[in-house]
Order: structure tokens, then C-alpha cells, then sequence
């Protein structure tokens, strides 16, 4: 299995025109009505919400119908309904359609995919080709990948007259897909890691990806998914999920979003636990206060290289990955120069709306996330121990805009330095050379999280010391490279403490979470 070819759309080339060209279309054709689907058949019910363009507040993406309490029930009982045949399907004809899913998106639906990420998500088109397209084939060939070798899994041992054995099947009951706005390539693999392991799923999409997902959902149709196996239920999240978490046929949540709510699935989990069927398998990605931490051995070039990498962990997509940088921890020693090349990188950063194509930044996702990210800078502005070195302006009155934003601080313990923002903020701490052991465990010790880091060191003894004193702090740690861009195939993915149950999104390890086993010992 290889990964999906990245495409760079160079100024003249082909692919550059026919995304263009797929982007123009959908904004001439103006907001797409979605419906729920429910074992096949799409549901207009009349109850309907917007996902606004956040490049352009005044115009929505889509309009989209929303499932009750009644329609969830509805999809519930249709999925299972649909389980015992997809799961008695032989494993090839399951993974059949996700393999031709992933053709379908590559060659037939790349652009539509990405030009609906680009305008409902404000993604730009090198970020839309890293999720819409690459990471999503990724996801989807990939588990098929995995899977196959996990069908393969027997015990390795028989005793004398004995015959050991074990059979896979999937879980006892449907599974809870609630998918995040700010992946695509997510939106699709909620669904279907369960999916290729025999499992019916509930799928509900985050309502500022609802139309990029419905996208994902017509392909995994065009490609065979039989009706009902996963149900499209976009909806007001207390309705849909409270009526999934009631059900004794429960069996399962993968999610990925805020550490908020996830706990509170997981608590409304806790009440529901004596009327299910089975322990239900909680799976979740959630949030992260993810770090850079340079080493006082580096070299100019090394910072300058440890600078343009937290311009791109901190930025790209507007610092609205899991994953982004959001602090960071220079020596005070490399401090000017560290500085003097972030504040040039920062410098080049041009920002608008994805249609002029060009930009290396466009709007967060909504007004709340807009709201909530300029209430950071502000109280960075406010902070008598912090100073904003670049950016720091906020405009939402045409989109919602936030120029990517560096705060430097003398208190390591600063809002800015310990909570999530999930915006494009990165804050800047200078520790003195000799606290290096000290800053480790500071980093440690200041947040509730441990999804991703990085670290820049040169020499070989102090990048096995900082890797190790770091051991616990990050679920993806990088050395020498960003904290953001885990590759399908290559960096599985995921954090824990309160960034999640560290099931590793894009490997084998989370399929496991969606199969139950029987083993068998028989006498001869
Ligand atoms: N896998 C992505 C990365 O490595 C982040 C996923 C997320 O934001 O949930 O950057």
C-alpha cells in the first residue's frame, strides 16, 4: 500500500486550472441542499441549519436537514438491520469499496472534495489536497491494509492434540461516529475504520463540515457501501447522540473533537452503562496544548529551520489542527536570533479568502471560534507579561479573520501558554540555558494534554535526553521537524492524558478497538 501522491498545483498546471474550475462551479451553483440518509433514502425534514462560508459570512455552503430524536431512532434500527449481512460479507467485497472509494476520490472526486473543503472549511488548496484528498485515500487503503493483516492474527502455539484457533467478528451492536470540522480525511475515517471491520455506524458530521462530509458519504455510495451500513445523520448533537447513548445496542463511539465533549459523552456513557448489550469501546481524539521546545546546542541555521517549522505548525490551516503549535521554548541564549527569524517568517504570511488561492492563511471556522480566539489575544494585549511580537488584529466583517499571532512571555504559566486556543496564537517563552531538565518537566507538568511535540536538537546525547525526559508529554513526538502532518502509513496518530485514548488514528492499533474475538480450542 502507497500512500496517495500529493499534488502541488503549480501556477499554469493542470490540476491548478480543473480545481479552480470546481470551485468557481460550486460557488456559482450557490448553497447545496443535504439531506439525512437513512438506509438508502434521503430525508428532507424540513428542519434546517446553514454551514456559512467562513471566507464570506453573507453566504452559506450548504443547507442542511437535520435528524430528531424520532429520525436517529429511525437510522438506529436500519443499521442493525443492515449488520448481519455486511458483516457475513467476505472481507474482500467489505474492502472492496473502500479501495474503490478511494479511487472514486482520487481520480474522479479530488477536486469537488477539496474545492468543498476549501469553501465550507476555509482550508487553502494545499491543506485541502493534504486532507480532502491524500489523507482520506490514505485512511481508507490503509485500514484495508491493516485490516487484512489482522484477520490473519492466530495464536502461534497448539499443544499436543489440540487445535487453537480465533475468529474476528465485529461488535455487538452499532457504533457512534461524531466527526470534527476540521479534517475531512477525519470526517470519513470515523466512519469507516468501524465500517471496513464489519461494524454499522452512525455517523454524525460536525455542522461546519456538513457538506464536505456529505461529499465523502456519495462516494462511499457510488462505491458500494450497501444502505444502512453507515447512516448520514447530520443534527442537532444533543438529540442525535443522547438517542444513540440511550440505546442498549450501543456499542461503540469514535470520536474526535473537544476534550469537553467527549467527557461528557463519556459521563452520559457512565449513566446509560447497566442498559447496554455490551462494554461499549470509547474512542477519542481530542484536544492538545502542543509544543516546540529548542535545544541551546542548535546552530543558526537549525533556528532558523526551528522558526519556519513553528510558523507552519502554528499557522497552517489557522492553527486549527489537534496538532498545531501552540507554545513554545527557546533558550534565552538563541532567543534573538530564534525571534528576529520568526518575526521575518511571519512577515511573508499573507492571509484572505481561498478563492484568490494564493494564501498561506485563510478565516477559523465560525463566529464562536472567532470569538473565542480574539478573547486569547486580547488577554495576551492585556497581559502586563506578555508582548505581541506579530499580528494580533482580528476582523470578521466580511469573514471571520484572525492574523496569525505571536505572543512573547516571561510567565510560563500565562493563559496563552496553558490552554487550548485552537486558533492561529503561538506563544513564545525564553527559558534559561541551564533549566533545560527543568523546562521539560514544566512542559509536563503545565497542561492537561499530551498530543503533539516537537523538539530541535543537534547532537545525538541530547536528543535521546530531551526525547526521553518528554516521554509522557505527546502522543506524536517529532525531532527536528513540526508537531503537526502525521502521514497515513507512517505516523500514527494520536495523544493521551486529555488529548485521548491514544488509539492511533491510520494504523492497526484503532481497528482493534471495533472487532471482538472468540477463540476456539478444540481436542483431537
Ligand atoms: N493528523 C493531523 C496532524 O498530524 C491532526 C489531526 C487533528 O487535528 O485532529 O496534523
Amino acid at each position: 500500500t502507497e500512500n496517495e501522491p500529493m499534488r502541488s498545483y503549480p501556477l499554469g498546471s493542470d490540476d491548478r486550472a480543473k480545481l479552480k474550475q470546481a470551485l468557481d462551479e460550486m460557488i456559482a451553483q450557490g448553497p447545496q441542499e443535504v439531506p439525512v440518509v437513512i438506509n438508502g433514502e434521503k430525508i428532507y425534514t424540513g428542519n434546517v441549519a446553514k454551514q456559512l462560508n467562513p471566507s464570506k459570512h453573507a453566504s452559506a455552503v450548504c443547507q442542511y436537514h437535520q435528524a430528531d430524536a424520532a429520525l436517529t431512532q429511525k437510522a438506529i434500527d436500519g443499521a442493525m438491520a443492515a449488520q448481519a449481512k455486511w458483516e457475513a460479507l467476505p472481507f474482500n467485497e467489505r474492502i472492496a469499496v473502500f479501495l474503490k472509494a478511494a479511487d472514486l476520490l482520487a481520480h474522479k472526486y479530488r477536486y469537488k472534495t477539496m474545492a468543498a473543503t476549501m469553501l465550507g472549511q476555509g482550508k487553502n488548496i494545499w491543506q485541502a489536497e493534504i486532507d480532502a484528498a491524500a489523507e482520506l485515500c490514505d485512511f481508507w487503503r490503509f485500514n484495508c491494509k491493516y485490516a487484512e493483516e489482522i484477520y490473519q492474527q492466530q495464536p502461534p502455539k497448539n499443544s499436543v492434540g489440540t487445535w487453537n484457533r480465533v475468529e474476528y467478528r465485529a461488535l455487538e451492536g452499532f457504533v457512534l461516529a461524531v466527526s470534527p470540522f476540521n479534517f475531512t480525511a477525519i470526517g470519513g475515517n470515523l466512519p469507516s475504520a468501524p465500517a471496513v471491520m464489519g461494524n454499522v455506524v452512525l455517523w454524525k458530521p460536525s455542522p461546519s463540515a456538513v457538506w464536505s462530509n456529505y461529499i465523502v458519504y456519495e462516494i462511499l455510495v457510488e462505491a458500494g457501501m450497501p444502505p444502512g451500513v453507515i447512516q448520514f445523520v447530520p443534527g442537532d448533537a444533543e438529540q442525535v447522540c443522547s438517542t444513540a447513548l440511550a440505546d442498549p445496542r450501543f456499542a461503540s463511539l469514535h470520536f474526535t473533537g473537544s476534550t469537553k465533549v467527549f467527557r461528557k459523552l463519556w459521563a452520559d456513557v457512565g449513566q446509560n452503562i447497566n442498559k447496554y448489550n455490551a462494554y461499549p469501546r470509547l474512542v477519542g481524539e481530542t484536544g492538545g496544548k502542543n509544543f516546540h521546545l529548542l535545544h541551546p546546542d542548535l546552530d543558526s541555521n537549525a533556528v532558523r529551520h526551528a522558526a519556519l517549522q513553528t510558523i507552519r505548525g502554528a499557522f497552517e490551516y489557522q492553527g486549527q489542527k489537534c496538532s498545531a503549535c501552540s507554545r513554545c521554548y527557546v533558550p534565552k541564549s538563541l532567543y534573538p536570533e530564534f525571534k528576529k527569524q520568526i518575526v521575518a517568517e511571519h512577515a511573508k504570511i499573507t492571509q484572505g479568502p481561498v478563492w484568490e488561492f494564493n494564501h498561506f492563511t485563510g478565516p477559523v471556522i465560525n463566529k464562536f471560534a472567532f470569538d473565542k480566539i480574539k478573547s486569547y489575544v486580547d488577554h495576551a494585549a492585556a497581559d502586563s507579561n506578555c508582548t505581541i511580537i506579530a499580528g494580533g488584529k482580528y476582523d470578521d466583517s466580511v469573514g471571520y479573520f484572525v492574523q496569525p499571532t505571536i505572543v512573547e512571555t516571561t510567565d510560563p504559566l500565562t493563559k496563552t501558554m496553558t490552554e487550548e486556543i485552537f486558533g492561529p496564537v503561538v506563544t513564545v517563552y525564553a527559558y534559561d540555558d541551564d533549566k533545560f531538565d527543568e523546562t521539560c518537566a514544566l512542559i509536563g507538568d503545565t497542561t492537561e494534554y499530551a498530543l503533539t511535540g516537537a523538539y530541535f536538537a543537534t547532537n545525538r546525547e541530547h536528543i535521546v535526553h530531551g526525547t526521553n525526559l518528554l516521554r509522557k508529554f505527546a502522543g506524536n513526538f517529532y525531532v527536528n521537524d513540526k508537531c503537526t502532518g502525521a502521514v497515513v502509513g507512517q505516523q500514527p496518530f494520536g495523544g493521551g492524558k486529555g488529548s485521548g485514548t491514544n488509539d492511533k488514528a491510520g494504523s492497526w492499533t484503532l481497528l482493534l478497538r471495533f472487532i471482538n474475538m472468540r477463540t476456539i480450542k478444540e481436542n483431537f
